[in-house]
């Protein structure tokens, strides 16, 4: 009937989305309660309130928190779980998580295997229960040292060795300024060497001197890299290399990186030739979902069918499955699409 049934109804691919990140206030508030950690709020409507994005400092204590909460390996595979029901009901075929393995195995002692047993438990579980699926990029946080950042390195390496494990890159996540992607650069240089992919956040907060940093240390793709816009001969490069960006709107503007969605570089990007995925970054503390990216980018910029489509079959296509696992996703996504046209619009 309208754009909107379509968005709603059509299958999507996410390629930048946080698990921790992931956690709704419900999940929250349930694992506080089962490991005692104090909230400022102890009821779900308080506890949303807080999840109310106000700034950076509180961004962090929010997750901070969350990370505080997850405890045991079947936290985390109930966190994954509760996030890929979520992206069932969005019609969301396979996402790309990013997740910060090293932080759990630091901070609580929960062995990176043990970790990896509890995402491939929740992965199979969505398989069954809803035709979903999804695939890990285990990510260095940029603040830690280099000599850390290698341990995370390390065990995505050898996960990567074994296609059952669903480990399809090492990723750098965290907060730019100050810490450039070369800090890394002997994690990542052992990454390409063993033939793993990897995936930068650059060009958040960080200017195109940080995404010219990923691009020189191999990353695939960049999350985020919309300070790209302030530089027309990096945009061009970006173009020409097919670089993808994995964009994130509502995230950008609640971090203050365009002051509304009508300034956001989105559409100049894509008018510029650049491959552009649509994203949610941490959906419920950003108060977003994939869904809504699409919905207020499509009322924003005039987007049609056609260019919401374009946007999901780049992401499919740079997606880092295998090409007949790539393949085959592309394929589910245009039947859907074919069915999703002939009912909606
Ligand atoms: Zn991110």
């Amino acid at each position: 009937m309208s754009l909107r049934d379509y968005i709603v109804n059509v299958p999507k691919v996410e390629l930048h989305v946080h698990l921790e990140g992931s956690m709704p206030p419900e999940t929250l508030l349930e694992l506080a309660q089962k490991h005692n950690v104090p909230l400022p709020a102890n009821t779900l409507s308080g506890v949303r309130d807080w999840f109310t994005f106000v700034d950076m400092p509180h961004f962090v204590q929010i997750y901070i928190t969350i990370s505080n909460c997850l405890r045991t390996a079947e936290d985390i595979e109930q966190l994954a779980k509760d996030f890929l029901r979520r992206q069932a009901e969005q019609n969301v075929l396979y996402s790309e998580i990013t997740y910060t393995p090293y932080t759990h195995y630091h901070q609580k002692g929960i062995p990176f295997r043990e970790q990896l047993n509890a995402l491939n438990r929740a992965r199979r579980w969505a398989e069954a229960e809803f035709g979903v699926t999804m695939r890990y990029i285990f990510d260095i946080a940029r603040e830690v040292p280099p000599e850390k950042g290698i341990v995370t390195a390390e065990w995505v390496i050898d996960a990567f060795q074994n296609p059952e494990n669903a480990v399809v890159a090492l990723g750098l996540g965290g907060y730019e300024v100050g810490h450039p992607p070369e800090k890394h650069a002997v994690s990542f240089a052992a990454a390409r060497e063993a033939g793993v992919p990897i995936v930068l956040h650059a060009g958040e907060h960080g200017g195109p001197d940080s995404i010219r940093g990923a691009l020189a240390l191999g990353s695939q793709r960049i999350g985020h890299g919309v300070q790209a816009v302030h530089d027309p001969a990096l945009v061009r490069e970006l173009a020409e290399l097919q670089i993808p960006l994995e964009i994130s709107p509502t995230s950008n503007l609640k971090l203050k990186v365009f002051p509304s969605l009508a300034e956001h570089a989105i559409q100049s990007l894509i008018d510029a030739g650049v491959v552009v995925t649509l994203n949610s970054d941490d959906p419920p503390m950003f108060n977003t979902t994939l869904t809504d990216e699409f919905l207020q980018c499509a009322e924003t910029f005039g987007w049609d069918a056609d260019q919401v489509d374009a946007l999901i079959l780049n992401a499919a296509r740079v997606s880092l499955l295998s090409a007949s696992e790539r393949a085959a996703l592309e394929d589910r996504i245009l039947d859907g699409m074919t069915m999703i046209r002939a009912e909606y619009l």
